[in-house]
């Protein structure tokens, strides 16, 4: 058909409004996104004719509407959707890290409907201070002398040197100049907070006497950063930290320490391997301590800064420090998070963080077995295989890098060489209401059960029922 007989078949935008079912679309979505989402159809027609002119069946009313129903859903539809993480990784920084546990759920839900004494003192009617909501539970947990609590660790320790060494030196070891994710560089968010890094040692061997001689008149302070997502192995040394704080109090100088991922408890009495714990650097003198709240704390993004009085004071005083704050849903999750910790014995039932990364993998076999013939009967029209294999899952966020946990896994193979089907059903597994993540390697795709919570198998296996073919 000519290019110009197809633009005069083209209803206009009045004709479309009119139609019954585009008066449906109006009544779900409004007025304005449903005649904008038609200017957008015609627009997008009248750019693909050129093109390739369709034919005229694909201008009737029935397709028209069919697409634009399609658009508006699109468009509708929450970008910040829910997924399966089957990726493996637990604290799956793209996937939003840590999943709050119902006690924190439960707080965040009342603290958005209801007004709350965010920053104000019940007892006395007068204004109040919001690092007071968590300010006494974090010295109760840590043992330190005071705490505040920012946006994220990153805030935190942008914060904590814009404070406390404006245009002065910070020493750390050239061993710990790390980089998280991209974003986070130690050495950018030096130079952005106004401090100078004045690097130390060597990449694997840092002394105490290298710090030692770097100590002088412009130092502000020592620091540590907790290497969370690498290991350097091999002939290294690295000081401990109560050899650091010594020498730094020696010259009166603080001693901090970057902790990445905070957990609150020894995880060695859940059987995972130990990771660092701010009261571990207090205890070994740390005047300050920075962690994360969406690590392996399990709680909401939020940067937590826990030590000396007067230097909490300090940062406190900066105005960075209301620019860098958190919000009442914020606080009202890290509240009922850090109360979970008060009763140890029973945190790996209660913070689903926890409680995912110490299933066993005996429990996710049998999860895996049981799904594997449903998956199976799903899939029965794809070219691949399906098999339940053991696999390893991984903390993620930085924690505990070299370290794996025991899991099993689903594992789809194509059954033709060239291993074309794979990308298009994970293509496909991503596109379902609730998208499942998977993991693509060694010519598989691995779908991790670590973090499938049994109560939503249902949903899992009903919405895979719904895959085609394509
Ligand atoms: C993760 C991490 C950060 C950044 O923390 P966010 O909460 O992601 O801002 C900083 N330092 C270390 C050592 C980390 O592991």
């Amino acid at each position: 058909m000519h290019v110009a007989t197809l633009y005069s078949l083209l209803p206009s935008v009045d004709r479309i409004l009119n139609w019954p079912a585009t008066t449906a679309l109006m009544a779900e979505h409004g007025r304005q996104a449903t005649t904008s989402a038609v200017r957008d159809l015609l627009e997008e027609i009248r750019q693909g004719v050129a093109d390739s002119p369709p034919d005229s069946s694909a201008l009737s009313e029935t397709a028209l509407t069919e697409r634009l129903t399609r658009m508006l859903a699109e468009r509708g539809a929450s970008r910040l959707r829910a997924v399966f993480n089957l990726t493996g990784t637990v604290l799956h920084t793209n996937l939003g890290r840590a999943t709050l546990p119902e006690e924190a759920i439960a707080a965040l839900v009342e603290a958005a409907r209801n007004p709350c004494a965010l920053e104000f003192d019940l007892a006395s009617g007068r204004r109040g201070d919001r690092d007071d909501i968590v300010d006494a539970l974090l010295q109760e947990l840590t043992g330190a002398e005071a705490a505040t609590v920012v946006n994220n660790n990153a805030a935190a320790v942008f914060l904590l040197l814009n404070s406390l060494a404006l245009r002065k030196e910070v020493l750390v070891s050239r061993g710990e100049l790390v980089e998280i994710g991209g974003a986070f560089r130690v050495p950018d968010i030096m130079s952005r907070a106004g401090a100078k890094l004045r690097e130390v040692g060597t990449t694997n061997r840092t002394h105490l006497r290298d710090f030692e001689d770097a100590i002088g008149p412009r130092t502000a302070l020592l620091m540590k950063v907790h290497t969370s997502n690498y290991a350097i192995q091999g002939f290294t040394k690295v000081v401990p930290e109560a050899e650091l704080s010594a020498l730094a109090h020696r010259h009166d100088r603080p001693f901090v320490v970057d902790l990445g991922s905070g957990t609150l408890v020894n995880l060695e009495r859940f059987g995972l391997p130990h990771e660092p714990t701010p009261q571990e650097s207090l205890a070994a003198g740390a005047d300050l301590v920075t962690f994360s709240g969406d690590k392996l704390l399990g709680g909401p993004q939020a940067g937590i800064l826990v030590g000396r009085a007067d230097l909490i004071r300090r940062i406190k005083k900066n105005p960075l420090k209301r620019a860098l704050r958190v919000g009442k849903l914020t606080l009202a999750a890290l509240e009922a998070v850090l109360r979970l910790y008060r009763d140890p014995d029973r945190l790996g039932e209660r913070l689903s963080t926890l409680s995912w990364l110490i299933r066993t993998e005996s429990d996710i076999r049998v999860q895996a077995l049981r799904l594997l013939p449903e998956i199976e009967r799903a899939l029965a029209a794809w070219p691949v295989t399906v098999s339940a294999e053991p696999t390893l899952s991984q903390i993620g966020s930085g924690a505990l890098p070299v370290d794996r946990l025991p899991s099993y896994a689903l594992i789809i193979t194509p059954t033709n060489t060239r291993g074309h089907g794979l990308n298009r059903l994970e293509a496909a597994l991503r596109d379902l209401p609730r998208p499942l993540i998977g993991r693509i390697a060694e010519g598989a795709l691995r779908l991790d059960l670590r973090c499938l919570p049994v109560d939503q198998e249902p949903q899992f296996v009903r919405q895979l029922a719904t895959l085609t073919e394509r």
